[in-house]
């Protein structure tokens, strides 16, 4: 099935984060714009997919869909510069690497080679990183760090230890 932009009924590319197109996440994008602010917040970023909940901006945001998330910080911020570009581009930009720790990761990461994510050092750097933890079979809790890839948000399960 073709999905439709809400607003203006254009085709939506499978995997289209939210109901809207591009151009109409611009217009909303343009109405929320606050020159002073380096970032945007998930209430923002809500109204600007148009998606149903705060929860779906952080979803988007965790695995890297969204770009720009502030590393660091536990509320869900993202940087202005980074949204912007992605929604110009059709929500297509990859981020790129402005260190040359990032860049050295970036190298790797367009190769489709991600076992840098499980260095320390490109924490906050190149991947950003949450932990989650489940009940095993054996009852027992298994704790893992959930790593998500700066650049394309590539993700990464590494076991606790
Ligand atoms: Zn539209
Ligand atoms: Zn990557």
């Amino acid at each position: 099935m073709q999905l439709k932009c809400r607003e203006c009924g254009a085709n939506l590319r499978e995997g289209n984060p939210g109901p809207l197109c591009s151009p109409c996440q611009e217009k909303r994008l343009k109405s929320v714009a606050d020159t002073d602010r380096r970032y945007y917040t998930v209430e923002e970023l809500q109204y600007i997919l148009d998606l149903e909940s705060e929860e779906s901006v952080k979803r988007l945001g965790r695995k890297g869909i969204i770009p720009g998330r502030m590393p660091g910080i536990k509320k869900h911020l993202y940087l202005k510069e980074s949204v912007d570009a992605w929604i110009k581009a059709g929500n297509n930009v990859v981020r790129k690497p402005t260190s040359p720790i990032q860049a050295e990761a970036y190298a790797l990461c367009i190769r489709g080679d991600h076992t840098w994510m499980r260095d320390v050092r490109f924490k906050d750097q190149a991947y950003q990183e949450e932990h989650t933890s489940e009940i095993s079979d054996r009852q027992s809790i298994v704790m893992s760090y959930i790593r998500t890839c700066y650049f394309c948000g590539h993700i990464e399960v590494v076991p606790f230890f």
